[in-house]
């Protein structure tokens, strides 16, 4: 009988629930406005010669390298990051090597590593979901061959120090060091400038967060040039599709379109987090496009209470430290009024049932 391979037997299955997502939703950190004009504009000239042709990624490369002034033998465009993440995987894991993953965070760095045969070693987050650099540092091994970790972190939407960043390379330089910047236009800060100085560091970005392409599915993967041949191996030639290839240059040339969504996120984030603190709803300050917020034993209460006002907002309470938890992401000015509306209806609704919150 045909049999899966035994690290992917034990592998737990991963259901995002997305069927029927109607309403105002702040439940995948998605951009909730979509992506600029000149996309939407792009995609309706396509030709059928666009489609009936294998997509060609070269060209959109050197112009991607151009914009984030990198090497472009050092930068590969991806399906979204999840891609990237596979890649790296099957690049430098066999079974019985070790990845340190420090947790909560993204599922598809555990999943993708386990798949390999590769030992997934998870390493708690600090109190307030700090980065436990020391831990980290204890836990490598001559067998560490992967450290992941997402900057800013999802669900927390806390931040590693680039200093403790730097520390982490230095100390495991046999192990890639994957550093996600899924969430980089929020936050700022970067280390994409330190690739060309860290043959083992590896930064991946995503298209699916600001730029609102996540049905596209583009991402970048940078790392040494060295490094990137070997990844460039294991990819299809052919991963990234035509559509998403014809529509990038387009996302990328109206950069006053996203750094306008980008503040208006980043104001929205403020605002909810002085609401959250009025409403005395614990929380952990954010710097990517959501907060994470702690419900309580109602969680469950609080995210339908919130469906039926038409606002989807993710559940995280089994998230590892995360009891309790919901996760919001952040829109326009007008969605976040909306979604404060409705909070301070069900957080008065929940306290009123006597349960507390
Ligand atoms: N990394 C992190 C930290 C994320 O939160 C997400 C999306 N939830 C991804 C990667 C996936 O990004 P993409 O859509 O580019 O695959």
């Amino acid at each position: 009988m045909l049999e899966a391979r035994e690290a992917v037997r034990r592998l737990k299955e991963y259901h995002p629930p997305l069927g029927g997502r109607v309403g105002l939703r702040l439940d995948f950190n998605e951009n909730t406005v979509g992506c600029s004009p000149r996309v939407l504009e792009r995609l309706r000239q396509l030709q059928f010669d666009q489609l009936a042709r294998y997509p060609e990624r070269e060209s959109v490369e050197r112009q991607i390298a151009g914009h984030l002034g990198v090497d472009p033998a050092g930068l590969l465009l991806t399906n979204g990051v999840d891609e990237a993440i596979h890649l790296i995987c099957e690049t430098y894991l066999e079974p019985g090597d070790e990845v340190l993953i420090v947790v909560p965070t993204f599922s598809m760095y555990e999943i993708y590593a386990a798949a390999t045969g590769a030992r997934v070693i998870t390493i708690p987050a600090a109190p307030e979901f700090r980065y436990p650099t020391d831990e980290v540092l204890a836990r490598i091994s001559p067998r560490t061959r992967l450290i992941a970790m997402a900057n800013p972190n999802n669900p927390t939407g806390t931040v590693v120090a680039k200093s403790d960043l730097l520390r982490i390379l230095r100390a495991a330089s046999d192990a890639a060091v994957l550093v996600d910047e899924a969430y980089f236009d929020f936050y700022g800060e970067s280390l994409l400038d330190d690739v060309a100085s860290h043959p083992n560091l590896f930064v991946a970005r995503t298209f699916s967060k600001a730029y609102g392409l996540a049905g596209l599915r583009i991402g970048v993967l940078v790392g040494s040039a060295a490094q990137m041949a070997m990844v460039r191996r294991v990819g299809s030639p052919y991963n990234v599709n035509a559509v998403a290839l014809a529509c990038l240059p387009e996302a990328l040339a109206e950069q006053e379109y996203v750094r306008q969504y980008v503040a208006e996120v980043r104001q929205g984030r403020d605002r909810l987090e002085q609401e959250l603190r009025s409403l005395k709803l614990r929380f952990w300050p954010s710097q990517a496009n959501f907060v994470l917020v702690s419900i309580g034993e109602r969680h469950d209460a609080f995210v339908r209470a919130m469906r039926e006002r038409g606002i989807l907002v993710r559940d995280r309470s089994r998230d590892p430290g995360c009891a309790g938890c919901v996760r919001i992401s952040v829109g326009s000015h007008e969605q976040t009024e909306r979604l404060i509306v409705a909070l301070r209806e069900v957080v008065r609704a929940i306290v009123a049932a006597g349960v507390p919150a």
